[in-house]
């Protein structure tokens, strides 16, 4: 659903799920440092070829954003987008600080590298041509960021950890942290809280708490939804507001992402208060809606509508883009 077209063509190694950002799967990034059981993407890197998502041709992407102007966000992401070469990175990125891309304001890059390889930002070869590329795109006038994956804060205790954090903030670029909460791991709010405080000690913004997905290796991992938001609510209560960006518990669903806002009771009926962060459709976004309170359920799919109604206020118009696309 979310594969873009140029020139009536399938751009391979693009997504556009949503208006405003738009992810690229870069070849040579499609691999990562580590393969863990408990993460989407490893469908990308085991050699599937129908869920491969890979571009070689940075022309391309570039054809696509210079012609959707309504795209703010470019996501770089993998895999690993930090196992590859800054070479690659300086032949996708470096021009997008031509006029034509005004309309990209934001660079993202999604990484574990800060924990699985901090080296990158500090010795690695072209370490310091990295650097230098992620300065030269803020001094020309774009917002960079590089996503974090941070599971548990004891990957950030290391001193060469520590060194990359400082070296690629000092470039002007911003460190935003992501994870999913994963039972046996991180099922913990002080262990978030923990983590939350020290991302916030290293000048890192926290940025989501994610749902484990419904994909892969899951059961193990799994947390019910009503303990994802326990263990949020838990953690944030423990920390200052500068450590309250973390959004989350967040679902990165089919019609977009959902967040657990709370558990209420509304007229005797126990529900989760939900609300979308990001949507298909934009409008969705931020609109209150209710699901029946379940002890169980650990992924949107698995909730029904509150109050007696047949259908979530989205569904509808859900199942029409399914159908449109297909
Ligand atoms: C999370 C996500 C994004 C980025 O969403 P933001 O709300 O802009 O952070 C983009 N595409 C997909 C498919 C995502 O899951």
């Amino acid at each position: 659903m979310n594969m873009p077209e140029l020139d009536g063509e399938v751009l391979d190694g693009v997504q556009h799920k949503y208006r405003e950002t738009v992810l690229f799967f870069p070849a040579q990034g499609q691999t990562c440092h580590s393969y863990c059981t408990f993460c989407f993407r490893w469908a990308q890197f085991v050699g599937d070829k129908d869920l491969k998502m890979a571009s070689t041709e940075a022309e391309k992407l570039h054809g696509y954003l210079q012609e959707h102007t309504e795209v703010t966000d470019l996501l770089v992401t993998g895999g690993d987008p930090m196992v590859m070469k800054t070479k690659h990175l300086v032949q996708y990125l470096e021009p997008l600080l031509e006029p034509e891309f005004d309309h990209i304001q934001t660079i993202r890059i999604g990484t574990k590298a800060l924990t699985f390889w901090p080296y990158r930002f500090v010795t690695d070869k072209d370490a310091e041509e990295l650097i230098d590329l992620f300065a030269k795109l803020v001094d020309g006038g774009k917002h960079v960021a590089i996503m974090a994956h941070y599971n548990h804060w004891q990957e950030i205790t290391t001193d060469i950890a520590e060194e990359a954090i400082r070296r690629i903030r000092a470039t002007g670029a911003e460190i935003r942290a992501q994870g999913p909460l994963i039972k046996h791991v991180n099922d913990d709010a002080d262990a978030w809280a923990k983590l939350w405080k020290k991302e916030v000690q290293l000048g890192i913004i926290p940025y989501y708490m994610f749902v484990e997905r419904d994909t892969g290796a899951k059961n193990y991992f799994e947390v019910p939804l009503v303990e994802a938001f326990h263990i949020y609510r838990e953690a944030m209560k423990k920390v200052s507001g500068l450590a309250r960006t973390a959004r989350g518990p967040s679902m990165s669903a089919g019609p977009g992402k959902v967040e657990i806002q709370g558990i209420a009771e509304i007229k005797g009926e126990k529900v989760f208060v939900l609300r979308f962060l990001q949507g298909r459709n934009p409008d969705w976004v931020q609109r209150p809606f209710f699901a029946k309170y379940s002890e169980t359920a650990t992924w949107l799919h698995e909730l029904e509508p509150a109050f007696g109604e047949e259908k979530f206020f989205f569904e509808d118009e859900f199942e029409q883009m399914k159908k449109g696309k297909s």
